[in-house]
């Protein structure tokens, strides 16, 4: 149990509560670390998940710099600088710091390419206090001139891996260059490798190193895809999937207590090994069962969120969502149960439209939709009774392309340098997700 809040982290009370009305009330992992020191005024290197609630662990200390020196900035001269790789994600970053802003009287612009450049420009010039930005575009607005970063003494880059990847490493040189040579910097990135380490050593001072990654394991690794199913259709099509020849230790999720009985009742019938572990569970029964799994007498484990923490969880090449989980959260760490140590990984999601609302929360928190399998075809919202073989119509996901079989990093179009960067990632043994909360 985590007593920590955002008070004991030293933020101001005013911003404490603004947060608070925002939904954040206890500190994740990596803003219980990262906060504090960089209020200390130390540069931070961290090494961290999308979904790991960096945006707070350096949005905060950075608006707490800018409330504590008072004023605001002037125009066309930040203070503050984020940089991300993607348009998407600097509009999400920039939504988030708005929002922690409320009341504080301090301004935001989002600055990116392929959109006029004249809105950007002109709110430079009114003068903002922080920037979110993409590199290219940032990078122009100062070559021409449209902003200085001569006062910008607070400096994040998020996702430095991406950046690297994405070929901004000469944009991203200049900007940190123009920055105050007094700055204080933060960098985050998914992986730590040669290069994302070198850029590290040039921008950063005596940072202070932080890794809430999931160990040895990065969820770009892990061949996520979409199954439709309707619920009526689920027993069986779980029991086709575990018949699959790459499947040898698969663990399948359920949202509750019951359904991961019924699940192991009904693949005990079908001739699985099965054992369930859940919160009605004794301490033996789960050590049982657990044993039984990594012995290899048990070859399916159905498990609900809560039963399935712990680091004693041996490698597994299957995590199948029987249900999605009303937490986003507790998406990312099921899937972290496999692609660890450099094994291929693969989570698929039997998926009941009527799951819809919980499948777009996780796809916001890990920011990239889930593709569907080869060969899978959206199944109606209306009726998930009937399976599109069935009669029932299709509709949109991958509706204008040919069912494919997605990437081994499915959908996330990343190019094969990255790749190589998410497998080197890869190495070591296997813990929990210390980035993500639970919800059960
Ligand atoms: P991030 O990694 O910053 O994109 O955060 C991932 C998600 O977690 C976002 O939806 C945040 O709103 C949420 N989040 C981050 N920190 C907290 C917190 N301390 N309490 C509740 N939600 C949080």
């Amino acid at each position: 149990m985590n007593d920590m809040t955002f008070l004991d982290l030293g933020l101001p009370a005013g911003l404490v509560s603004v947060i608070n009305k925002a939904g954040f009330t206890t500190p994740k992992p990596i803003q219980e670390q990262a906060i504090p020191v960089q209020l200390e005024g130390r540069d931070v290197l961290g090494i961290a998940q999308t979904g790991s609630g960096k945006t707070a662990a350096f949005g905060l200390p950075l608006i707490t710099g800018l409330i504590a020196e008072g004023g605001r900035s002037l125009p066309k001269a930040p203070r503050g600088l984020v940089l991300a790789p993607t348009r998407e994600l600097a509009v999400q970053i920039e939504e988030t710091l708005r929002t922690f802003l409320r009341g504080s009287g301090l301004t935001t612009v989002l600055v990116f390419g392929g959109v006029p450049r004249r809105p950007q420009v002109n709110k430079l010039a009114r003068g903002a206090d922080i920037v979110v930005a993409t590199p290219g575009r940032l990078k122009e607005l100062l070559d021409t001139k449209c902003l200085t970063l001569a006062e910008t003494r607070w400096l994040v880059l998020d996702e430095a891996d991406r950046m690297l990847d994405m070929g901004f490493i000469r944009d991203v040189r200049r900007i940190v260059k123009a920055t105050a040579s007094n700055r204080r910097t933060a960098l985050f990135s998914a992986t730590m490798d040669p290069d994302v380490a070198e850029l590290a050593n040039g921008l950063l001072r005596d940072p202070v190193r932080i890794d809430v990654a999931p160990q040895g394991t990065t969820i770009e690794a892990i061949r996520q895809e979409l199954l439709p199913t309707p619920g009526g259709s689920k027993r069986g099509r779980l029991a086709n999937v575990l018949k699959g020849d790459d499947v040898t230790r698969a663990i399948v999720f359920t949202r509750t207590k019951r359904s991961a009985d019924r699940v192991a009742k009904n693949l005990t019938t079908d001739g699985f090994a099965v054992a369930a572990i859940h919160g009605n569970k004794s301490q033996n029964a789960r050590q049982s069962a657990l044993r039984g799994f990594r012995d290899g007498k048990i070859s399916v484990l159905v498990a609900t969120d809560i039963a399935a923490r712990g680091n004693d969880i041996p490698m597994i090449s299957h995590v199948i969502n029987y249900e999605l989980p009303d937490e986003p959260d507790s998406y990312v760490h099921r899937i972290g149960r496999t692609g660890r140590n450099g094994a291929t990984g693969a989570a698929l999601t039997l998926f009941d439209p009527g799951e819809r609302a919980k499948l777009k929360a996780i796809e916001k928190l890990i920011r990239k939709a889930i593709p569907l399998a080869e060969g899978e075809i959206e199944l109606p919202q209306e009726d998930t009774k009937k399976s599109p073989d069935e009669g029932g119509r299709t509709k949109s996901r991958n509706r204008n392309r040919k069912p494919r079989r997605p990437s081994a990093r499915s959908g996330r179009g990343r190019p094969a340098r990255g790749q190589k960067r998410a497998e080197k990632g890869r190495a070591g043994a296997g813990s929990a997700p210390a980035s993500m909360t639970p919800s059960v």
